[in-house]
């Protein structure tokens, strides 16, 4: 089941070309994920059906915050077995971490102890905003206030993402991308970056990762149920390409 429209692909500033990770060797697998996802109607089903976590239930992807992307990477531990590992993008109803799945790209301890107390702050102006009416003197500076702290977390956020590489190197985002240009919301939480850092930290040697979108479509239409996507463009190109670094030097070695 050969299809060329998937796997990553990342465009690296330092070899000034592609890096790529054939999506072929993860297809099985995505597949046998999408019969137990089906089975199940969950994603906590590594542990007792007793013991599952409602808000891991997959009726949360039929909701309003609609489907996801899912992604399975095939990899070899150092002593040479394989491994299959599963991700999921972004949070899952409002979880970083679930049993069975790998987790961000950052420590979501460290995530929670920046944004929470900050997020509440956030939210607090704009409860006070909802006391004052647009034209009096108070709205204006409260919103000026919580644009400016909204800015502040989110750099903050930024800052947590420290991506690796197959040359033992790191990066932040604004390293990564081009200077100047803005970082698209969600990047560094896609399927494909959280299970190579997971591979970079736990010395596996990535074989193939493949993402298929589960769940009710996304607004546009451009996520169907069931269907493989390629490594995304506007999150994933440049991060990839970071990312992938070195791994065809340890295919080959
Ligand atoms: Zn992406
Ligand atoms: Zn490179």
């Amino acid at each position: 089941m050969k299809n060329e429209n998937s796997g990553c692909v990342g465009y690296c500033r330092q070899c000034g070309c592609e890096h790529h990770l054939p999506g072929a060797p993860a297809r099985r697998a995505c597949l046998d994920l999408m019969v137990i996802l089906k089975q199940e109607n969950r994603i906590d089903f590594t542990i007792p059906a007793g013991l599952a976590d409602p808000r891991y239930s997959t009726d949360y992807l039929e909701g309003p915050a609609r489907g996801k992307m899912f992604g399975v990477m095939i990899a070899r531990t150092a002593s040479g077995e394989t491994q299959v590992l599963r991700a999921f993008s972004g949070q899952y109803n409002g979880s970083w971490q679930v049993p069975g799945w790998v987790g961000p790209v950052f420590e979501p301890a460290e995530f929670y102890h920046l944004h929470d107390p900050r997020e509440r702050a956030i939210k607090e102006l704009g409860r006070q905003m909802e006391e004052n009416d647009k034209g009096t003197p108070r709205y204006q500076p409260l919103a000026a206030q919580r644009k400016e702290k909204s800015r502040q977390l989110m750099k903050m956020i930024h800052g947590l993402y420290r991506l690796k590489n197959f040359c033992s190197q790191e990066a932040g985002l604004q390293e990564i991308f081009f200077q100047g240009k803005g970082i698209p919301t969600g990047t560094g939480d896609c399927c494909a970056p959280k299970l190579l850092q997971h591979a970079v930290l736990n010395d596996l040697r990535p074989l193939g990762l493949a993402e298929f979108y589960w769940g009710r479509q996304n607004s546009s239409g451009s996520r169907q149920h069931g269907r493989f996507y390629p490594s995304c463009r506007s999150k994933c190109y440049p991060l990839l390409g970071f990312m992938l670094c070195g791994l065809q030097g340890i295919e080959n070695g």
